[in-house]
């Protein structure tokens, strides 16, 4: 057990992004169908450098590119739950999610043999019910949230947050959250993206962005006795050439820098310990 945590996670939304958007002609689904190059790329440098990882794969892409999947499975990584199609949960009536998250369960059983413990939501956001839901369905931990960065803590249950009033904060569940951040995903800062009412910029320079990321664990390694890290890529973001070469960078710097790389589950089962979850210690 290492004292500063490094989960890599990936999302590998491939075409379902697109399709929640509305974005069905030809370049768009060209456009996530490069996940494919991208996730082989990945798979062979990740197998190369021995680094576990995590794969949040919606069921759209678990039944449409049935047998990229099964590589990932098969190079040993983590697969957990990121919806069926790529809609928010926010977006969703309550029938809606149950379905969703029921659908996507079901894929991913079929594809690694049992239940996925780990969530993360499409576009990061859940709804008043999702942590209950997940909390039925088993899950240990949700990898959506923000209200932490380098400690992993329990998600709460009946926030409410009125507009003319106090915020009244609900009761905190069994359930992990693992926070993210978008300052350390891949997607706002090098995907350019168009849309009627939004112009995602992107294409920033590699190593800067990169610098970034490193010094985020520098913070970590530096002023904190324990934590850990997540970094959130998507195949087809990272899978270019010149991301590729600073993903290469991230994690030969890390390793060097004494990371200790681990899968989200790992990590979510150590923070439960140290938040006296599920029995305490062992
Ligand atoms: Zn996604």
């Amino acid at each position: 057990v290492g004292r500063h945590q490094v989960c890599i996670t990936f999302d590998l939304d491939a075409v379902s992004g697109w399709v929640a958007r509305g974005m069905t002609t030809a370049t768009p689904v060209s456009r996530g169908e490069f996940a494919v190059v991208g996730t082989r790329r990945i798979l062979a440098l990740l197998g190369r450098r021995g680094v576990p990882s995590t794969w949040f794969i919606p069921g759209h892409t678990i039944e449409s590119f049935p047998s990229l999947c099964a590589e990932v499975r098969d190079a040993g990584h983590e697969i957990a739950h990121h919806g069926w199609s790529h809609v928010s949960p926010a977006m969703l009536s309550p029938g809606e999610e149950v379905r969703e998250l029921d659908r996507g369960c079901e894929a991913i059983i079929r594809l690694t043999g049992r239940s996925p413990l780990g969530y993360r939501s499409p576009a990061w956001d859940l709804s008043p019910r999702s942590v209950e839901l997940l909390l039925e369905r088993g899950f240990i931990y949700d990898s959506s949230m923000m209200a932490d960065d380098y400690a992993p803590y329990r998600a709460r249950r009946g926030d409410q947050v009125p507009v003319d009033a106090p915020m009244v904060f609900g009761e905190e569940t069994d359930l992990i959250e693992v926070p993210v951040s978008w300052s350390l995903d891949d997607y706002p800062v090098f995907e350019y993206l168009r849309m009627p009412n939004l112009v995602l910029p992107g294409l920033r320079s590699a190593s800067d962005v990169l610098a970034n990321w490193l010094d985020d664990f520098r913070y970590l390694r530096t002023r904190l006795d324990w934590g850990v890290i997540t970094y959130t890529f998507h195949p087809s973001v990272i899978g270019r050439g010149h991301r590729m070469l600073a993903l290469e960078h991230l994690l030969e710097t890390l390793e060097r820098d004494g990371a200790n790389f681990v899968t989200v589950e790992q990590v979510a089962r150590e923070a439960a310990q140290r938040l006296c979850i599920g029995g305490g210690s062992d």
